[in-house]
């Protein structure tokens, strides 16, 4: 691996990985159309190169949290349709029209807001009602009626498209909580009262990484994924990602920054959680939780160092963490070693870190920080 130039830390991004796994979910999921959902800088991977990568492997849409992430891919050159669900009360919805931006629709007072900037910009705006079916989050949950009968004469007089209808698992994790089944009828429910009503349910979506690979009759129109699109297990104690045909895309790599020896007895790091029990040689990695590195993994996350894993030793500081490399290590400053990889030729994986943090493989891809730089390989 050739760092970048005077890089001590990295992110390597595989745009091939991403593309194929687009693929894949695809072939499992067709033919309902796919929105690679690329918010939070496409999970940490770097949203300009992870949002090309995903349209390349076959996906139709793309979908955002943030207003302003849309506008980030509007402006950077990508045209594909687009939808965005979270923007405050005061968001410049009219440029997001302009901008062929389309809208979720998680409230009734949305309805009003994004109808007078349709107005306003002479131009109907395309959204996606969100309905809550049972996550309790965004979404429109006991006034739906209300929200029906505010959204019929939006639709008549052209300020509104209806381009979807959508919702939200509860249990990403768990395809078989009774809340799934649930939720999932409840959604074919509104469907069916809407069509009822005589109002257009345009493109109906509901299936989050978890319910794509697990639960075909949950996919509709259109799934809606995000985790496994990076290639990365949504349901760890289910299943690998190479047992769902994903590869991880995301590699974190540093350059040892100095390697030193240290007597039996030697506290390492902050409050010395780590004492060494013998002569030893410490390494430093030059990554820490201003970068991502979740300080609960301290004394618990694996590095791969040559051909060996080891686990960190102590603390995990700000810009640092501190490995036992042992006595008879050869190898010196400057040398490769890898946090994150692709459990291949035992590389440690984000899972394994969201193991030793207890936390999810969600937040340890999603909180790589921008101080290290990302290197399309
Ligand atoms: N849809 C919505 C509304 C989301 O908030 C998310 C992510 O949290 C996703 C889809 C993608 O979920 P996942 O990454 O589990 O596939």
């Amino acid at each position: 691996t050739q760092p970048p130039r005077g890089a001590s830390a990295w992110v390597e991004i595989d745009v091939a990985a991403i593309a194929a796994n687009v693929r894949e979910l695809r072939r499992r999921s067709s033919p309902a159309q796919l929105m690679a959902v690329v918010k939070a800088d496409a999970y940490g991977h770097g949203v300009d190169v992870a949002a090309r990568a995903a349209l390349a492997g076959g996906a139709q849409w793309l979908g955002v949290a943030q207003l302003s992430e849309a506008i980030e891919l509007r402006d950077s050159g990508i045209d594909a349709p687009l939808l965005s669900w979270i923007y405050p009360p005061e968001a410049d919805l009219a440029t997001a029209i302009r901008r062929d931006i389309t809208l979720g629709i998680g409230a009734r007072a949305h309805l009003a807001s994004v109808a007078r900037a349709a107005r306003a910009v002479g131009r109907a705006a395309t959204v996606h009602l969100k309905v809550d079916t049972g996550l309790g989050r965004g979404g429109v949950l006991e006034d739906l009626d209300a929200v029906l009968d505010d959204l019929a004469p939006l639709l008549a007089e052209g300020a509104l498209t209806m381009g979807g209808t959508w919702s939200h698992f509860a249990f990403a994790d768990a395809p078989d909580h009774p809340t799934v089944r649930a939720q999932q009828e409840r959604f074919g429910e509104v469907l069916r009262l809407m069509e009822a009503r005589g109002i257009p349910t345009g493109v109906a979506h509901l299936a989050n990484s978890a319910a794509t690979l697990t639960n075909p009759s949950a996919h509709f129109d259109m799934v809606r994924p995000g985790l496994a699109i990076y290639g990365l297990s949504p349901v760890p104690d289910l299943g690998r990602p190479e047992d769902f045909g994903l590869r991880e895309a995301m590699r974190v790599r540093a350059r040892l920054t100095t390697v030193k020896r240290a007597r039996a007895g030697q506290g390492v790091s902050y409050a010395h959680q780590y004492v060494t029990d013998r002569d030893t040689v410490l390494g430093i990695v030059p990554v820490g939780y201003a970068d991502g590195v979740p300080r609960s993994a301290s004394s618990a996350g694996p590095v791969r160092v040559g051909e060996r894993t080891l686990t960190v030793a102590g603390r995990i500081c700000m810009d640092q963490f501190v490995v036992d490399l042992g006595p008879d290590f050869d190898g010196a400053e400057g040398d490769v070693v890898t946090l994150l990889g692709v459990g291949v030729a035992g590389e440690p994986t984000a899972q394994d870190w969201a193991v030793a943090a207890g936390t999810i493989n969600y937040e340890i891809v999603t909180r790589m920080g921008p101080r290290l730089p990302r290197v399309v390989v």
